[in-house]
């Protein structure tokens, strides 16, 4: 039932080259954007893994859970910057006046003093990602 997955780990191990990456992100990032599959975080900003840490729910929630997640992050692995990034056509039913609210939360938290934190949108049909005012 889950046979595409092995072969295309085989297929992708044809070409990988191993490398040893760090825990910790090299760019000091966590993203937390939604579990919709047209959403590829690593690939819309450019990044490779071992760049940044993902967290993703429906919706790109900064909830309860997405704290925990985002504080392991920050005490045990360094990250410093924290992206939220939601997305056009999201079946969540979360919306971009969530999004706003989710980082007007989360700047007033203790637990992420001192941590950049900014929100995006990216335009499922165009991949253009847009920063949130
Ligand atoms: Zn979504």
């Amino acid at each position: 039932m889950f046979s595409d997955l092995l072969d295309g780990n085989a297929r992708h191990l044809e070409s990988f080259t191993p490398t040893t990456l760090s825990r910790t992100p090299r760019r000091a990032l966590a993203i937390v954007t939604c579990m919709d599959s047209r959403v590829d975080p690593l690939r819309l900003f450019g990044l490779e893994p071992g760049d940044a840490m993902v967290l993703r729910n429906a919706g790109a929630r900064v909830s309860d859970e997405a704290l925990k997640g985002l504080a392991v992050a920050i005490d045990r692995l360094g990250v410093k910057r924290v992206a939220v990034m939601h997305h056009t056509d999201c079946q969540s039913g979360a919306t971009l006046d969530d999004l706003r609210d989710d980082l007007a939360r989360a700047a007033g938290l203790e637990a992420l003093r001192g941590i950049e934190i900014a929100g995006f949108v990216v335009d499922v049909t165009t991949d253009v990602v847009t920063p949130i005012e």
